[in-house]
């Protein structure tokens, strides 16, 4: 088995986007801006947006955070979003999901402006991915196809399972790995909670994404030999052993599972860093489209 290093990829590609910077500030050009909102004091929010903030640093890119307190109101959160679309400074901007209960995630994101749409979530963006047209890819998605890309994993004519159809994880996962794309061309099968005979169709997986929410669902007994696993998922475990008092474990066994795959990604350092790297490359792409 061989690890598909997220972690040690995504700086691969903060060092490339880096040397992009100073080369476009030495040209006189305004380094990208990505502003982020976060609202509300979840601790898994936090360090999510705050690793993308630091991230932006790393490369030299201007990152600006709107913390919003927890009782911020939909139209309040929707003034925000109008100033951040028509300030010119900003190249691309993400809020942070999910969102309270009293605000509509679905509003907030229709809001955003397409063209600084970042993370790939605006109706108009998911329909040019869909039709294999440029846009900015959902970040998570797009950086397990980065991943896939820069390991020279054969996708072509190959089983994909992805289980689990999110809209920001994995049904556009799905769509990426059918496209007429390297990485793609896979023949693919979308898994979800009314799927029956799970176990049965990950056994035909040469390629299993999971993207599913749930503390090492995946065992051995749904892992074909030599396939190669992408554990998309992400939870905080108590540990009082640690330090920080939690550690952090997928949607995959990795112990049971690693012994029988070809390549998996570890959690941390798998599909978490490369969802940032691609939140960089798209601030990146949006930042040259303005310039
Ligand atoms: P979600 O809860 O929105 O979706 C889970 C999906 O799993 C649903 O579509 C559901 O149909 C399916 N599902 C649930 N039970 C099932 C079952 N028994 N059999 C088959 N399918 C079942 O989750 P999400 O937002 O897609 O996130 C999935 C995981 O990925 C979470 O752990 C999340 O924290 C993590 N995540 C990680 C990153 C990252 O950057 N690493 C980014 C986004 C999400």
């Amino acid at each position: 088995m061989d690890l598909l290093d997220g972690k040690k990829t995504s700086l691969d590609i903060q060092k490339e986007l880096s040397e992009k910077v100073k080369s476009i500030v030495k040209n006189g050009l305004k380094p990208p801006h990505l502003a982020a909102v976060l609202v509300g004091d979840d601790g898994a929010s936090r360090t999510y947006v705050n690793a993308k903030v630091k991230a932006c640093e790393r490369v030299g890119f201007k990152s600006t955070l709107h913390h919003l307190s927890s009782d911020v109101s939909e139209s309040e959160l929707l003034k925000i979003v109008n100033q951040l679309n028509a300030d010119d400074s900003v190249d691309g901007f993400i809020v942070q999901l999910p969102l309270p209960n009293h605000i509509d995630d679905h509003k907030i994101t229709l809001a955003i402006s397409p063209n600084k749409d970042v993370d790939g979530f605006h109706p108009e963006n998911v329909g040019k991915m869909t039709l294999g047209l440029p846009t900015f890819l959902p970040a998570t998605p797009n950086g397990v196809m980065e991943l896939l890309k820069r390991y020279n994993i054969p996708t072509e004519g190959k089983n994909t399972v992805v289980i689990g159809r999110s809209s920001i994880v994995g049904t556009p996962m799905s769509i990426l790995m059918s496209r007429k794309t390297n990485p793609g061309n896979s023949t693919v099968t979308l898994a979800h909670s009314r799927t029956q005979n799970l176990e049965e169709i990950c056994m035909k997986a040469d390629i299993l994404i999971v993207a599913i929410g749930i503390p090492e669902f995946v065992t051995s007994n749904m892992v074909k030999p030599n396939a190669v696993v992408i554990d998309v998922g992400i939870h905080r475990i108590e540990d009082a052993s640690r330090k920080n008092g939690f550690r952090l474990i997928g949607d995959v066994n990795f112990s049971e599972v690693s012994s029988k795959c070809s390549y998996i990604t570890p959690v941390p350092g798998g599909v978490g860093p490369m969802t940032i790297a691609s939140l960089l490359m798209n601030t990146y792409i949006a930042s040259s489209e303005r310039n």
